[in-house]
This record gives C-alpha cells, sequence and structure tokens, in this order.
C-alpha cells in the first residue's frame, strides 16, 4: 500500500449525484473528497437531461447563470411519434415558474461546472482516474481471525487505485492507496463496486429491454430537441446532440447477441424504416457494430442504504431504467437531501451516527418507490408491448402483441390528446418528481 491519507467524507463517483453531494458538503465546510475512476467526465453513455427542479437548484447555488451559458436545447414537451400521428405526453410549459422546460446538455459540461464550482471551496478535493476498488473497515478489538465480517464493521474509508497512466507506467503501478475518512458515500452508480465491497445487493426488478446506444449524423434541416420513435416494434430516443443525434435502441433484454449476428445492414434497414429521413446517412454511422454499444438496464434498489460509517445513494442504492429520464434528477435530490441531513452531524468530529444515516433514506425512500413502480408500469405497458409487437412481426408466433401502438394510439395517450390540461401530470412527475429537494441556506450563493 502506498502513502495513508485521511478526508472526512470519501465520495466514489463524480456522477450527478457525487459532484452534488460533494460540491453541497463543500459549501458546507465539510472536507470532502470525491474520487472519480475516468480522466474526465465524457462519456458519452451519460444522460443529458437537466430538469426544472435541477435548474432550481442550480439558481439557488448560484450557478444558473453559468449553466445558461452553456450549449443546449430546451424541450417544453414530452411526446412519442407513432404511426398513427404524434402523441403528446407531457407538458412542461404548463409547469409553475420559470424554468418550464427540459435543457438538453451533455452531461459532462454540467459535472465539469459543478466541478469547477466546487473546486474553489477549500474543503474540496476531485481525484480523477481515482477508481475506488475495495473499502477499509475498523479493526475488531483483539482477535484479528475472527472479525464477524465486514457488514458488521464500521467502514473507515477507501481503497483506490490510481489509474493515470503516469502512475500505471511508473514504479508505484498497480499500488492501491488508502483514504481514511468518518464517512464513505457510494455514488458509483448501478453497477457499484463500492456496495458490493460493503457487502450489500440490490433486489432486481425485472426489466424487458436492454438499449444499444450510438450515434448517427446530424444535419441543419433536422427537428430539434429529444425525438422519441415508436414503429411496428421498434422504440428508439434521439437526443439532439448538435452535429449529431445520440441514439438509444431499445432492444429485448439478452437479445444482443442474436441481433448483432444479424449484420450492420439489417440494423441501418430497421433503422430506415423506423426514421426514413436518417436513411441516407446511416452507412456513415454507425459503420459497424463497434460504434453500437450495449447499454445493460437496470431497475433494482437496496433494502438497506446504510451501514455504520457507509450510506450508498442515487443509482448505487437504486438503479434507475432510462424511462421517463427521471434517473439522474432522482439522483440529485438524493444528494441534495443527503447533505442537508448530514452536515450537522459532521459539524462535529467522529463518526456519523447510524440514525442519521437512516434518515437520508427514510427521506428519500418513497419518492424512489413511487419512481421506480412507474417505470415497473412502463415497462409492462409500452415497452414490453411495444418489443412483443416486433417479435410477432418478426415472426415469433410465441410471442403475439395483444395491444399494437403502430395500428392504434393507446388510451392512455388518447385520454392525455383529448384534454391537454392533464398534460401536467406526467410533466411534474418527470420534470420535477414528487419529492423536490432544496438547496439549503447555507450552500447557497
Ligand atoms: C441507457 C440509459 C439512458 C439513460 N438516460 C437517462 C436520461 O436521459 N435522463 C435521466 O435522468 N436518466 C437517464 N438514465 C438513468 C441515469 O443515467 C441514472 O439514473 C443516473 O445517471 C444516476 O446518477 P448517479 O450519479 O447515481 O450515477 P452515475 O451517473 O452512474 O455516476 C456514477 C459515477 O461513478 C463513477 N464510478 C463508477 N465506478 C467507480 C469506482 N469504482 N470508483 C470511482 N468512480 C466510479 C462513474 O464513472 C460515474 O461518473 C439512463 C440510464 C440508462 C441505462
Amino acid at each position: 500500500m502506498a502513502a495513508i491519507d485521511r478526508t472526512r467524507v470519501a465520495i466514489a463517483g463524480g456522477g450527478p449525484a457525487g459532484m452534488f453531494l460533494g460540491l453541497l458538503l463543500a459549501r458546507g465546510g465539510v472536507e470532502v473528497t470525491v474520487l472519480e475512476k475516468h480522466a474526465d467526465f465524457l462519456h458519452d453513455f451519460r444522460g443529458d437531461t437537466v430538469h426544472p427542479s435541477t435548474l432550481t437548484l442550480l439558481d439557488e447555488l448560484g450557478l444558473g447563470s453559468a449553466f445558461e451559458a452553456l450549449p443546449q436545447r430546451r424541450i417544453d414537451s414530452v411526446g412519442a411519434d407513432l404511426d398513427s400521428g404524434p402523441a403528446q405526453i407531457g407538458d412542461l410549459s404548463r409547469l409553475r415558474g420559470p424554468h418550464n422546460y427540459i435543457a438538453l446538455v451533455p452531461q459532462w459540461d454540467l459535472l465539469e461546472l459543478l466541478a469547477e464550482a466546487a473546486g474553489s471551496e477549500p474543503s474540496f478535493r476531485l481525484l480523477r482516474q481515482a477508481e475506488v476498488t475495495g473499502l477499509l473497515h475498523e479493526r475488531p478489538p483483539g482477535n484479528v481471525a475472527d472479525d464477524g465480517g465486514a457488514g458488521s464493521r464500521r467502514v473507515t474509508g477507501v481503497v483506490w487505485q490510481d489509474r493515470s497512466e503516469a502512475a500505471e507506467r511508473g514504479p508505484d503501478g498497480g499500488t492501491a492507496h488508502e483514504l481514511e475518512a468518518d464517512l464513505v458515500v457510494a455514488c458509483d452508480g448501478r453497477g457499484s463496486a463500492v456496495r458490493a465491497a460493503a457487502g450489500l445487493a440490490p433486489t432486481a426488478f425485472g426489466v424487458p429491454m436492454d438499449v444499444w446506444w450510438f450515434r448517427v449524423p446530424r444535419e441543419p434541416s433536422d427537428p430539434e430537441g429529444a425525438l422519441g420513435r415508436i414503429h411496428r416494434g421498434q422504440f428508439m430516443i434521439m437526443i439532439d446532440r448538435g452535429d449529431y443525434w445520440q441514439c438509444g435502441y431499445v432492444i429485448r433484454k439478452g437479445s444482443d447477441a442474436v441481433l448483432r449476428s444479424e449484420g450492420i445492414a439489417s440494423f441501418r434497414e430497421r433503422l430506415a424504416q423506423a426514421q426514413p429521413w436518417l436513411a441516407g446517412r446511416l452507412e456513415e454511422a454507425p459503420a459497424s457494430f463497434d460504434d453500437v454499444k450495449l447499454l445493460d438496464v437496470r431497475l433494482d434498489r437496496l433494502a438497506r442504504w446504510h451501514l455504520p460509517g457507509f450510506l450508498a445513494i442515487g443509482d448505487a442504492a437504486h438503479a434507475m431504467s432510462p424511462v421517463g429520464g427521471v434517473g439522474i434528477n432522482l439522483a440529485v435530490q438524493d444528494a441534495v437531501a443527503a447533505a442537508r441531513i448530514l452536515r450537522p452531524a459532521l459539524a462535529g468530529g467522529g463518526p456519523v451516527p447510524e440514525a442519521v444515516l437512516q434518515s437520508v433514506q427514510r427521506r428519500r425512500w418513497w419518492p424512489t418507490v413511487l419512481i421506480q413502480g412507474f417505470q415497473q408500469f412502463a415497462h409492462r405497458a409500452v415497452v414490453g408491448k411495444v418489443l412483443d409487437d416486433g417479435a410477432a412481426r418478426d415472426g415469433d408466433a410465441a410471442r403475439k402483441p395483444d395491444w399494437t401502438v403502430s395500428g392504434q394510439t393507446p388510451l392512455p395517450l388518447r385520454v392525455l390528446d383529448a384534454l391537454p390540461a392533464l398534460r401536467v401530470v406526467p410533466a411534474r412527475l418527470v420534470g420535477i418528481g414528487p419529492l423536490p429537494e432544496h438547496a439549503p441556506r447555507w450552500a447557497r450563493r
């Protein structure tokens, strides 16, 4: 082991949950270290949506104008393009307040903005290319061999690996570093290695889909913003990133290998059927299946988000599906609630009582359960049905569609179409969430 270092709070993962938590705690005068395994935030599998509640939070933190200066697109409605015509699902323009829209900003720009703001706080430190690989535990008194298992011992810090090239080539290459902390917060996302090191395992709720993630060139005459397309068993979202479309194409869970074996030409044909105006440019991208990444979709939740010296929030506590684009919002709101609840306990010395960690879970539990319930419903009632429709069209007789989105607009959408005032309900659920959190006074600028 190399040098031993110390901090008050070690945050594993610099995604939305980790960066907001780090910024807020640092503004509260708490010494905090965020460890992010990548060198930068530039990974194109990150979601791009910044919702009204997060925009309000950025205003409260004094970062509203810096955020507005970032290149972005704005959308004030959420809908899907069906064969029977466009279907409006949520109308954000009906929300009260200045931010009645979703801003589409590449997430790395938002995270860099947070890193810069946090960097001006003396108690903040961000270690990049720092991958947390394990946890430190309190040594049991007496017999070291019989310590009752990691789960029963207080977490006292993290073990991390410096992934920078210089470190990996240098004499210390591969050496683990130790960072001692009074509290470790797992913010390392849906496959959380830190949560696993703590001995916590989430309950998984089945999901019908995975996502293929790839880019297609965008032309100036294309529509702007975000598009959802449902066509004959195909389901695709397209996010406008200026000169290219970031596309998420829904496939049945576990079907990646079979679909790839059909060849890229067959996939391009499907895409051109779903969105005919893309046809002329698909030779350029995706050029091959090397350009198409498989994103493993999960929906799960920990029954217990904390242990002595340890807390999990965001996707590390409850992995969210992309449905509704609500995971970032929820992760940010977890972080704000956690900062507000933890700061008084962190202001003194010593460990944070577990009852305080439990309060964080208690506060964020029901919004999480509610939104995950909504995602489960959407998986069953929409995504699964669309995929079944596609399977039936592809000749899989075992999967007969009982609800065909391509033939007729589904009932809930017909209701929303007929009664536009109701569109505020999904807009509020997606844009603000059931329990929006606000920046505590001490974090505002
Ligand atoms: C295909 C797909 C599309 C999605 N699209 C959207 C969308 O448009 N809008 C939306 O709101 N939600 C979307 N979601 C959900 C959303 O991505 C998550 O809910 C959200 O990112 C959770 O934020 P987080 O900070 O908890 O975790 P993450 O965003 O996953 O961040 C985790 C961070 O930890 C780092 N990390 C991981 N392991 C370690 C380690 N061992 N040590 C150090 N650092 C580590 C990672 O590099 C990353 O920076 C999507 C999900 C999927 C699967």
